[in-house]
């Protein structure tokens, strides 16, 4: 028996999750690809990727933001959606997109600031649209430094007007009436605020309210078609989300954290992630980009 199964099997015996550590997905700074296609494997909050391509810098519409963070992976699908939604805001004229988080080369849990992007199917995008990223390429530097406003004026629920544009509107309603886009996560005031002008539309249904995202909208797209071991989310509710349940994010209860009982357990992700994860790249076909 080999040393490395008999560790394996004491483990398993020995009741031991056999969930990798976040910290094993961090660390890792090359994509692999397992099989023909690229593969979203589990869930957005327990998953991975196989084939997972790495967003250029820069592109025709956007500026990728803070690249020392091994974040700037995903799905194909996702690497051609940023690319397209930009190059729709760039021959609208409504902006330079900023992208924040992606996911890791291999995908799976982050060490810090995230519970999903763990399939490639996820994306933060920032509200700041920067007239310095609409005529230069940003610097390494400022990348790295620069942070992203909250779209709120302090300590309210209210829209700040000097951060708000219309522009910000047709963007968020653009990504939404992508068929490949699942949901949009933004602040509830964001929400509250599309709910005055645009009440009745059936894009709005994607647009989420959620805690935080004052200062980013968060899109996921949908699993892709042949990407039999993703797991998709729950579906969205028929209405368009402008009534009651809007109203609770504004509630003392939806203020008020719940403190947790304890740490939360690192999710346990599916067995064919564990390959994902120890797979050799230098055997292995290691896209760029498509
Ligand atoms: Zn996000």
């Amino acid at each position: 028996m080999k040393f490395s199964v008999f560790i394996l099997l004491l483990g398993v015996l020995l009741g031991c999750s056999s969930a990798p550590a976040a910290n094993n997905w961090a660390t890792i700074h090359q994509a692999v690809q397992i099989g023909d296609s690229a593969q979203s494997i589990g869930s957005y909050t327990a998953g991975c990727l196989s084939g997972a391509v790495s967003l250029p810098p820069n592109g025709t519409g956007y500026q990728l933001m803070r690249p020392s963070r091994n974040r700037s992976y995903g799905h194909p699908d996702l690497i051609r959606f940023i690319e397209s939604l930009a190059q729709t805001t760039h021959l609208q004229n409504w902006g330079v997109l900023l992208i924040g988080d992606l996911g890791q080369p291999r995908g799976g849990p982050t060490l810090s600031g995230h519970r999903s992007h763990q399939t490639g199917l996820d994306v933060d995008i920032w509200y700041l649209l920067s007239q310095q990223a609409e005529i230069r390429s940003l610097e390494f530097n400022e990348r790295e430094t620069w942070s992203a406003p909250s779209v709120l004026a302090a300590q309210s629920d209210a829209i700040d007007d000097s951060r708000w544009s219309p522009a910000h509107e047709k963007i968020l309603e653009a990504a939404a009436r992508r068929p490949d886009v699942d949901r949009i996560f933004v602040n509830p005031s964001v929400k509250r605020l599309l709910c005055t002008r645009k009440s009745g539309h059936d894009w709005l249904r994607k647009i989420r309210p959620w805690w935080g995202h004052d200062d980013h909208f968060h899109v996921r797209l949908k699993c892709p078609l042949n990407n039999k071991n993703c797991a998709g989310q729950e579906p969205l509710p028929v209405s368009d989300g402008c009534d009651a349940s809007l109203a609770w994010w504004f509630s003392e209860e939806a203020k008020t954290p719940v403190p947790a009982a304890k740490k939360p357990e690192p999710p346990v992700l599916p067995a064919l992630c564990d390959v994902v994860l120890k797979a050799d790249s230098q055997t292995k076909s290691n896209p760029s980009h498509p």
